[in-house]
């Protein structure tokens, strides 16, 4: 592309290195940007730069949040003995809406994954058992993925945490979720949730 402003082009190229938006597309939001009024576009990119400066995860489950301890572990409703352990924080998103779940979360913050270079260590495994260890929980829900990263990481959690005998249980395999929210509804997600079995269940005999 052949850009008659430097300006212009610089800030094509930081929205073409967004996910999903190709030159074309970065070119049609900058130029919809430059069209508004200049409070707009403050407003646009200090929500950005406040979001990236303030933005915390729970110190409880990481999921992202506003606070030390996030909406969903500070509820005196939500049952803190029941744990659902996901990837991130869109899974979170997605188990919520179907409002079929009112335990408490833990969010791994990614899948294990040797050909990216990602292990146990690069998640927050070692929280988890902490957390299972000094609470009182009554239910691990596993709601991971169906693909290879999320079995090998299924895997790896079901041996950190058998001995501490507390049911361990996953949701249907095959249901995609989350970052994968678009292909399955909510209705799907929730029957799943609902429906979860104990993890040696799904293991091939
Ligand atoms: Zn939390």
């Amino acid at each position: 592309m052949n850009f008659s402003s430097k300006l212009l082009e610089d800030a094509v190229n930081e929205f073409g290195k967004l996910p999903g938006i190709g030159q074309k597309t970065a070119l049609r939001l900058v130029l919809h940007l430059l069209g508004k009024e200049q409070a707009e576009v403050a407003q646009f990119g200090n929500t950005l730069i406040k979001l990236k400066n303030e933005i915390k995860n729970c110190r409880v489950c990481h999921n992202i949040s506003d606070y030390d301890i996030c909406n969903i572990c500070s509820a005196p409703k939500r049952e803190k003995e029941v744990i659902c352990v996901v990837e991130d924080a869109r899974d979170v998103m997605a188990i919520e809406n179907t409002n079929q779940y009112f335990g408490v979360y833990h969010v791994l913050g990614g899948l294990i994954s040797p050909m990216d270079g990602i292990g146990p260590s690069d998640l927050t495994i070692e929280d988890l058992v902490e957390r299972v260890k000094t609470s009182e929980v009554k239910e691990i829900i596993l709601a991971l993925s169906a693909n290879m990263e999320g079995d090998t990481t299924l895997f790896y959690l079901h041996k950190k945490l058998k001995d501490f005998n507390i049911p361990i249980t996953t949701i249907a395999r095959g249901i995609a979720f989350g970052g994968e929210l678009e292909y399955a509804d909510e209705v799907t997600l929730g029957r799943s949730i609902a429906t979860r079995v104990p993890y040696e269940n799904t293991l091939i005999k």
